[in-house]
């Protein structure tokens, strides 16, 4: 999977593709529980597209890519997939206009604006109406507060895996060329 990057990161809306691997290997653990083929697949927050091309690959459809960065979904666009510019705030069902098996996302890790990521739990409860699972990667370290959006959303929460995560900088208050942070792989599920 080759799924380009941002061309003009915006550190506001944390934007960072995910790796290869990571996105890979969540997928597959996703498709090996039977959640992606043949499967209504939202990426939300979809940048340049990496979790809907990938459930693309596996079967999914239909799938649909929503995010707010115009930029970002000319790049999803251009690798085929459906996308729908808006903010996670405002996202339905209404909006997608179909009903939604699997929520996939790698959401902001909330470094810059704390708590950016809960709109995005919000938004994949509205989606999913109580059946289903969002898969999607987080600070391990936030994983108390996982929690009690989980239960907040009336869903349970379950560690999939953990990588390494490698972010290059790329914006100027970057001190490090490269940081490693504990992200892991994590299913929500109702
Ligand atoms: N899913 C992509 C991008 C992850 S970066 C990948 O895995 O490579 C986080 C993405 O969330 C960015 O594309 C950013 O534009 C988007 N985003 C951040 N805040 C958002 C919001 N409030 N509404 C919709 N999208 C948002």
């Amino acid at each position: 999977m080759a799924v380009p990057d941002f061309v003009s990161p915006d550190a506001a809306l944390e934007q960072y593709r995910t790796p290869a691997k990571v996105a890979t290997d969540l997928l597959w653990e996703a498709h090996q529980e039977d959640e992606i083929r043949g499967r209504s697949v939202v990426d939300l927050g979809c940048g340049t597209g990496v979790f809907a091309v990938g459930a693309t690959i596996l079967g999914a459809d239909p799938v649909v890519g929503i995010d707010v960065d115009p930029g970002a979904l000319g790049i999803a666009r251009h690798q085929g997939v459906h996308t729908i510019e808006s903010d996670v705030a405002d996202v339905d069902l209404d909006l997608v206009g179909h009903p939604v098996d699997t929520v996939l996302m790698n959401p902001p890790f909330g470094a810059q604006n704390k708590g950016a990521d809960r709109p995005f739990y919000e938004a994949a409860a509205r989606l999913l109406d109580g059946r289903g699972a969002a898969w999607f990667l987080a600070l391990s370290k936030t994983e108390k507060f996982l929690g009690h959006q989980a239960a907040r959303l009336g869903a349970d929460l379950e560690r999939i895996m953990d990588w390494p995560y490698p972010i290059e900088a790329r914006f100027a208050f970057h001190r490090d060329e490269v940081r490693t942070f504990e992200v892991a792989g994590y299913r929500m599920g109702w």
